[in-house]
Protein backbone atom coordinates (compact mmCIF):
# COMPACT_ATOMS: atom_id res chain seq x y z
CA UNK A 1 0.00 0.00 0.00
CA UNK A 2 1.44 3.48 -1.01
CA UNK A 3 1.85 5.56 1.74
CA UNK A 4 0.60 8.63 1.99
CA UNK A 5 1.16 10.07 5.45
CA UNK A 6 2.94 13.41 5.91
CA UNK A 7 6.75 12.29 6.72
CA UNK A 8 9.27 14.22 8.94
CA UNK A 9 12.88 13.55 9.41
CA UNK A 10 13.97 12.78 13.35
CA UNK A 11 18.23 13.05 14.16
CA UNK A 12 19.39 11.49 17.35
CA UNK A 13 22.95 13.34 17.32
CA UNK A 14 25.04 11.44 20.25
CA UNK A 15 28.98 11.87 21.25
CA UNK A 16 29.21 8.55 19.43
CA UNK A 17 26.69 8.15 16.53
CA UNK A 18 24.36 10.11 14.46
CA UNK A 19 21.27 8.26 13.57
CA UNK A 20 18.41 9.85 11.41
CA UNK A 21 15.17 8.33 10.27
CA UNK A 22 12.72 8.93 8.17
CA UNK A 23 9.66 8.25 9.22
CA UNK A 24 5.64 8.94 8.62
CA UNK A 25 3.10 10.91 10.75
CA UNK A 26 1.97 7.17 13.07
CA UNK A 27 5.86 6.91 13.84
CA UNK A 28 6.35 4.09 11.38
CA UNK A 29 10.06 4.19 9.97
CA UNK A 30 10.44 3.96 6.05
CA UNK A 31 14.50 5.14 6.10
CA UNK A 32 17.20 4.47 8.99
CA UNK A 33 21.12 6.25 8.45
CA UNK A 34 23.99 5.75 10.87
CA UNK A 35 27.36 7.80 10.67
CA UNK A 36 29.51 7.74 13.85
CA UNK A 37 29.72 11.02 15.10
CA UNK A 38 33.72 11.31 15.21
CA UNK A 39 33.20 14.14 17.97
CA UNK A 40 37.11 15.71 16.88
CA UNK A 41 35.96 16.33 13.36
CA UNK A 42 34.58 19.86 15.07
CA UNK A 43 30.99 20.91 14.89
CA UNK A 44 30.82 22.22 11.23
CA UNK A 45 32.30 19.16 9.94
CA UNK A 46 29.29 17.16 11.78
CA UNK A 47 26.44 19.75 10.97
CA UNK A 48 27.52 18.69 7.42
CA UNK A 49 27.44 15.12 7.96
CA UNK A 50 23.93 15.91 9.15
CA UNK A 51 22.38 17.52 6.44
CA UNK A 52 24.00 15.11 4.09
CA UNK A 53 22.15 12.54 5.80
CA UNK A 54 18.80 14.75 5.52
CA UNK A 55 19.65 14.81 1.84
CA UNK A 56 19.60 11.42 1.09
CA UNK A 57 16.44 10.61 3.02
CA UNK A 58 14.76 13.33 1.45
CA UNK A 59 15.78 11.82 -2.13
CA UNK A 60 14.32 8.19 -0.99
CA UNK A 61 10.90 10.29 0.40
CA UNK A 62 8.09 8.79 -1.45
CA UNK A 63 6.54 12.23 -0.50
CA UNK A 64 7.80 15.73 0.49
CA UNK A 65 8.80 16.15 4.19
CA UNK A 66 7.68 18.73 6.38
CA UNK A 67 10.43 19.27 8.33
CA UNK A 68 13.73 18.13 10.22
CA UNK A 69 13.83 17.93 14.17
CA UNK A 70 16.80 17.18 15.75
CA UNK A 71 17.59 15.47 19.17
CA UNK A 72 21.66 16.16 21.09
CA UNK A 73 22.82 16.38 24.82
CA UNK A 74 23.41 19.63 26.14
CA UNK A 75 21.75 23.31 27.37
CA UNK A 76 20.37 25.22 24.50
CA UNK A 77 18.94 28.34 23.67
CA UNK A 78 15.78 27.38 21.48
CA UNK A 79 15.06 31.08 19.95
CA UNK A 80 18.18 31.39 18.92
CA UNK A 81 18.86 28.07 17.39
CA UNK A 82 21.96 27.89 19.05
CA UNK A 83 23.89 24.77 21.14
CA UNK A 84 24.90 26.69 24.34
CA UNK A 85 26.96 23.87 26.06
CA UNK A 86 27.05 20.46 24.55
CA UNK A 87 29.74 18.95 26.56
CA UNK A 88 30.19 15.44 25.14
CA UNK A 89 30.11 16.85 21.39
CA UNK A 90 32.69 19.37 22.98
CA UNK A 91 30.59 22.24 21.61
CA UNK A 92 29.60 25.39 22.93
CA UNK A 93 27.48 28.32 21.40
CA UNK A 94 26.95 26.64 18.12
CA UNK A 95 24.47 28.33 15.84
CA UNK A 96 22.92 25.00 15.16
CA UNK A 97 19.86 25.69 13.47
CA UNK A 98 21.50 28.55 10.71
CA UNK A 99 24.27 26.26 9.76
CA UNK A 100 21.90 23.23 9.27
CA UNK A 101 19.91 25.19 7.16
CA UNK A 102 22.82 26.56 4.94
CA UNK A 103 23.64 23.58 4.42
CA UNK A 104 20.52 21.44 3.77
CA UNK A 105 19.39 24.35 1.55
CA UNK A 106 15.58 23.61 1.80
CA UNK A 107 12.51 25.60 2.74
CA UNK A 108 11.72 23.20 5.71
CA UNK A 109 11.09 23.92 9.04
CA UNK A 110 14.54 22.58 11.67
CA UNK A 111 14.04 22.23 14.73
CA UNK A 112 16.03 21.23 17.81
CA UNK A 113 16.17 19.90 21.60
CA UNK A 114 17.74 18.54 24.56
CA UNK A 115 17.83 14.77 23.98
CA UNK A 116 15.93 13.61 26.98
CA UNK A 117 13.15 15.97 26.02
CA UNK A 118 12.77 14.47 22.26
CA UNK A 119 12.89 10.98 23.87
CA UNK A 120 9.97 12.25 26.52
CA UNK A 121 7.76 13.78 23.21
CA UNK A 122 8.51 10.04 21.21
CA UNK A 123 6.87 8.40 24.22
CA UNK A 124 4.28 11.01 24.20
CA UNK A 125 3.32 10.35 20.37
CA UNK A 126 4.40 7.10 19.53
CA UNK A 127 5.25 5.24 23.16
CA UNK A 128 3.61 4.63 26.73
CA UNK A 129 2.35 8.29 27.19
CA UNK A 130 0.16 8.52 24.27
CA UNK A 131 -2.76 9.71 26.27
CA UNK A 132 -0.98 11.56 28.87
CA UNK A 133 -2.37 15.04 29.66
CA UNK A 134 0.87 15.49 31.86
CA UNK A 135 3.58 13.24 31.92
CA UNK A 136 6.98 13.10 33.52
CA UNK A 137 10.14 10.98 31.56
CA UNK A 138 12.71 9.55 33.56
CA UNK A 139 15.84 8.15 31.31
CA UNK A 140 18.37 5.94 33.23
CA UNK A 141 21.62 5.24 30.54
CA UNK A 142 24.94 5.63 31.76
CA UNK A 143 23.41 9.06 33.27
CA UNK A 144 19.56 10.19 34.08
CA UNK A 145 17.75 12.48 31.71
CA UNK A 146 14.40 13.63 32.43
CA UNK A 147 12.11 15.47 30.36
CA UNK A 148 8.16 16.88 30.86
CA UNK A 149 5.37 16.88 28.19
CA UNK A 150 2.11 18.85 29.15
CA UNK A 151 -0.90 18.53 26.60
CA UNK A 152 1.45 17.58 23.97
CA UNK A 153 4.00 19.95 24.39
CA UNK A 154 7.72 19.77 26.09
CA UNK A 155 8.20 22.05 28.77
CA UNK A 156 11.89 23.26 27.95
CA UNK A 157 12.28 25.74 31.04
CA UNK A 158 14.54 28.82 30.17
CA UNK A 159 17.52 26.62 28.88
CA UNK A 160 16.06 23.52 28.07
CA UNK A 161 16.66 21.77 31.58
CA UNK A 162 13.10 21.73 33.05
CA UNK A 163 12.47 17.91 34.43
CA UNK A 164 16.21 17.82 34.55
CA UNK A 165 16.22 15.83 38.09
CA UNK A 166 19.79 14.08 37.49
CA UNK A 167 21.84 16.87 38.84
CA UNK A 168 19.69 17.70 42.18
CA UNK A 169 21.39 16.97 44.98
CA UNK A 170 19.58 14.64 47.50
CA UNK A 171 22.92 14.17 49.49
CA UNK A 172 24.66 17.25 49.01
CA UNK A 173 26.54 16.70 52.32
CA UNK A 174 27.99 13.48 52.22
CA UNK A 175 26.93 12.06 48.48
CA UNK A 176 29.24 10.38 46.15
CA UNK A 177 31.17 13.57 43.63
CA UNK A 178 29.11 14.02 40.55
CA UNK A 179 30.74 14.91 37.14
CA UNK A 180 29.00 18.42 37.73
CA UNK A 181 31.37 19.05 40.62
CA UNK A 182 28.26 18.80 43.40
CA UNK A 183 27.80 16.10 46.06
CA UNK A 184 25.22 13.61 45.90
CA UNK A 185 23.11 14.11 42.52
CA UNK A 186 20.56 11.85 41.87
CA UNK A 187 22.69 10.80 38.58
CA UNK A 188 25.49 9.93 41.32
CA UNK A 189 23.26 6.83 41.91
CA UNK A 190 20.72 6.49 39.73
CA UNK A 191 22.15 5.49 36.63
CA UNK A 192 24.82 2.97 35.04
CA UNK A 193 28.19 4.62 36.44
CA UNK A 194 26.27 5.89 39.51
CA UNK A 195 25.24 1.96 39.93
CA UNK A 196 28.58 0.37 39.81
CA UNK A 197 30.25 3.73 41.77
CA UNK A 198 28.02 2.76 44.37
CA UNK A 199 28.78 -1.22 43.97
CA UNK A 200 32.86 -0.09 44.10
CA UNK A 201 31.91 2.05 47.37
CA UNK A 202 30.60 -0.80 49.28
CA UNK A 203 32.72 -3.19 48.19
CA UNK A 204 35.67 -0.70 49.68
CA UNK A 205 34.15 -0.25 52.66
CA UNK A 206 33.26 -3.93 53.22
CA UNK A 207 30.11 -4.71 55.23
CA UNK A 208 28.27 -6.27 53.08
CA UNK A 209 29.27 -9.98 51.62
CA UNK A 210 29.07 -10.46 48.14
CA UNK A 211 30.61 -12.08 45.09
CA UNK A 212 30.98 -9.26 43.32
CA UNK A 213 35.05 -7.59 42.52
CA UNK A 214 36.39 -4.02 41.95
CA UNK A 215 37.86 -4.74 38.94
CA UNK A 216 36.77 -4.56 34.86
CA UNK A 217 34.32 -7.62 35.66
CA UNK A 218 31.72 -4.98 37.49
CA UNK A 219 29.41 -3.86 35.57
CA UNK A 220 25.22 -3.36 35.45
CA UNK A 221 24.67 -6.68 34.23
CA UNK A 222 26.69 -8.65 36.85
CA UNK A 223 25.17 -6.52 39.55
CA UNK A 224 21.93 -7.58 37.89
CA UNK A 225 23.53 -11.30 38.26
CA UNK A 226 24.56 -11.26 41.55
CA UNK A 227 21.36 -9.77 42.67
CA UNK A 228 19.45 -12.53 40.84
CA UNK A 229 21.88 -15.02 42.78
CA UNK A 230 20.86 -13.36 46.38
CA UNK A 231 23.86 -11.20 46.43
CA UNK A 232 24.10 -8.92 49.62
CA UNK A 233 25.52 -5.85 48.22
CA UNK A 234 23.81 -6.54 45.14
CA UNK A 235 20.94 -6.25 46.76
CA UNK A 236 22.19 -3.74 48.96
CA UNK A 237 22.54 -1.62 45.82
CA UNK A 238 19.35 -1.95 44.00
CA UNK A 239 17.44 -0.77 47.29
CA UNK A 240 19.35 2.47 47.14
CA UNK A 241 18.58 2.95 43.82
CA UNK A 242 14.99 2.42 43.94
CA UNK A 243 14.83 4.35 46.83
CA UNK A 244 16.87 6.94 45.34
CA UNK A 245 14.38 7.18 42.05
CA UNK A 246 11.37 6.81 44.53
CA UNK A 247 12.46 10.49 45.56
CA UNK A 248 13.19 11.86 42.63
CA UNK A 249 9.64 10.73 41.38
CA UNK A 250 8.53 12.10 44.34
CA UNK A 251 9.95 15.83 42.99
CA UNK A 252 7.93 15.13 39.94
CA UNK A 253 4.96 14.50 41.70
CA UNK A 254 5.88 17.47 44.44
CA UNK A 255 6.16 19.78 41.26
CA UNK A 256 3.26 18.44 38.46
CA UNK A 257 0.96 15.95 39.35
CA UNK A 258 1.55 13.42 36.43
CA UNK A 259 -0.77 11.45 35.23
CA UNK A 260 2.30 9.32 33.46
CA UNK A 261 5.61 8.74 34.56
CA UNK A 262 7.51 6.90 31.66
CA UNK A 263 11.11 5.33 33.00
CA UNK A 264 13.18 4.90 29.81
CA UNK A 265 16.60 4.45 28.98
CA UNK A 266 18.79 1.68 28.77
CA UNK A 267 19.01 0.35 32.10
CA UNK A 268 15.47 2.42 32.81
CA UNK A 269 14.08 -0.56 30.42
CA UNK A 270 15.50 -3.50 31.12
CA UNK A 271 15.73 -2.92 35.05
CA UNK A 272 12.22 -1.78 35.13
CA UNK A 273 10.77 -4.60 37.24
CA UNK A 274 14.06 -4.46 39.77
CA UNK A 275 13.44 -0.78 40.38
CA UNK A 276 9.85 -0.24 40.49
CA UNK A 277 8.40 -1.96 42.97
CA UNK A 278 10.87 -0.26 45.87
CA UNK A 279 10.57 3.03 44.22
CA UNK A 280 6.96 2.75 44.28
CA UNK A 281 7.14 2.34 48.18
CA UNK A 282 9.40 5.43 48.60
CA UNK A 283 7.23 7.46 46.37
CA UNK A 284 4.35 6.48 48.82
CA UNK A 285 6.33 7.32 51.69
CA UNK A 286 6.75 10.86 50.11
CA UNK A 287 3.52 12.20 48.74
CA UNK A 288 0.13 12.09 49.53
CA UNK A 289 -2.40 9.83 48.09
CA UNK A 290 -4.34 12.48 46.24
CA UNK A 291 -1.18 13.43 44.17
CA UNK A 292 -0.79 10.24 42.73
CA UNK A 293 -4.61 9.11 42.62
CA UNK A 294 -4.52 8.91 39.17
CA UNK A 295 -0.56 8.09 38.31
CA UNK A 296 0.86 5.22 36.54
CA UNK A 297 4.16 4.62 36.29
CA UNK A 298 5.53 2.74 32.91
CA UNK A 299 8.36 1.19 31.01
CA UNK A 300 8.76 3.35 27.83
CA UNK A 301 8.31 2.03 24.25
CA UNK A 302 10.15 4.32 22.27
CA UNK A 303 13.68 3.07 21.80
CA UNK A 304 15.26 5.86 19.53
CA UNK A 305 15.90 9.65 20.42
CA UNK A 306 15.44 10.12 16.40
CA UNK A 307 12.08 9.14 16.57
CA UNK A 308 10.98 11.63 19.36
CA UNK A 309 13.09 14.43 17.62
CA UNK A 310 11.23 13.55 14.36
CA UNK A 311 7.74 14.41 16.65
CA UNK A 312 9.12 18.13 16.97
CA UNK A 313 7.44 18.64 13.68
CA UNK A 314 3.95 17.16 14.85
CA UNK A 315 4.58 19.16 17.78
CA UNK A 316 4.84 22.17 16.58
CA UNK A 317 2.17 22.00 13.97
CA UNK A 318 -0.19 21.70 16.64
CA UNK A 319 0.75 24.93 18.46
CA UNK A 320 0.72 26.64 14.86
CA UNK A 321 -2.70 25.42 14.56
ZN1 LIG B 1 25.62 16.48 39.28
Amino acid sequence: MENNLPLSIGIDLGASKIVAVLIDQHGKILEEIQKPTRVHSGAEAIITRISRMIQKLSEQAPNPVEGVGVGLPGYHDLKQGIVRLAVNLNWENVPLIALLKEKIQADIPVYFQNDANVEALGEYFFGSGKDSEIMAYIGIGSGLGGGIIYQGQIISGSTTTAGEMGHISLNPEHGRICACGQRGCAETIVSGLGMVGLAQDLIRAGDHETILKDDDSLSVKAIFQAQDDGDPLAGEVMRTVSTWLGQVMSAYVGVLNPDTIVIGGGIGRSAFDRLIPEAKKELRKRTSYYSTEKLQIVRSQIQSSAIGASCLIWMNQLTSQ
